[in-house]
């Protein structure tokens, strides 16, 4: 069986699995949404179970309601090992992915984050939970809206929504203690460098076709460099393409 006829079929036995569970708690007069435990289970078996250790960041991924940042049809596919469709051709990342790259920017409660690549505002919800700030560009102005609505209807006071290119960065609101790219440039955007703060951490899926999931650390105004897994993102748009 190809792989994603195979995750589709586990998806499909674990969200039953869920359903039956959540059918026993009924009867039993404990009734646990459904939701609350795809997301313990996807914490267990996706996020921990693949090395995930910060506490905070797990208490995070267990708290974002992650089915209402996809399309209502996927809403039960929302906890799977896998990014899903947003509309206007983009994706939400799949939970590992979000995890780790929230783990490696090693958040405290007051830093001032900047995302570049909105999508649907799951990613900024995660990073608002641990970070004093968040501050998220997206380039297509529907997208930027709806994350903003939702954001704003689900209580995340402090995610601010802007539509733009985040090539140019957010220049108002810099210096960031850490940036985060959810869409993939060929190389690193020159005033996200400028934006970063010292001692800032900067995470990117770096390449074309072929990405590198790379972190870097500004020490003394130089970028120290880690790669830490390949991994597939949609391009970013706009002025880079020009570059
Ligand atoms: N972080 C998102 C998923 C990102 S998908 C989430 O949690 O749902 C990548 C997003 O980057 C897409 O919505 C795409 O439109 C956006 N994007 C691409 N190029 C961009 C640019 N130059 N500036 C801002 N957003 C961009």
């Amino acid at each position: 069986m190809p792989i994603s006829v195979r995750r589709f079929a586990l998806t499909v036995v674990l969200l039953s699995a869920v359903q039956t569970t959540g059918c026993a708690a009924k009867n039993n007069q404990k009734e646990v949404s459904w939701d609350i435990l795809a997301r313990k289970d996807m914490v267990d078996s996706q996020i921990e179970a693949r090395g995930i250790k910060d506490d905070r960041v797990i208490s995070a991924m267990l708290k974002v309601e992650r089915h209402r940042f996809v399309p209502k049809s996927l809403e039960k596919l929302a906890y799977g090992d896998f990014p899903l469709p947003i509309g206007e051709e983009q994706t939400i990342s799949q939970p590992y992915i979000v995890a780790l790259m929230t783990e490696e920017i090693q958040l405290a409660s007051t830093d001032r984050v900047l995302e570049v690549g909105t999508g649907s505002g799951y990613q900024a919800a995660v990073l608002s939970l641990l970070a004093g700030e968040v501050f998220t560009i997206e380039i297509i102005e529907s997208l930027a809206d709806s994350a903003a609505k939702r954001l704003n209807v689900l209580g995340y006071e402090n995610v601010h929504v802007r539509h733009g290119d985040g090539f140019l960065g957010w220049p108002e609101k810099a210096p960031f203690d850490a940036i985060i790219i959810t869409c993939a440039p060929p190389e690193l955007p020159e005033p996200l460098i400028i934006q970063l703060a010292e001692g800032g951490r900067l995470i990117v899926p770096l390449g074309e076709n072929f990405q590198i999931l790379t972190l870097y650390t500004k020490v003394a105004g130089v970028l120290e460099k880690k790669e830490i897994i390949p991994v597939r993102f949609v391009p970013m748009k706009g002025l880079i393409e020009e570059q």
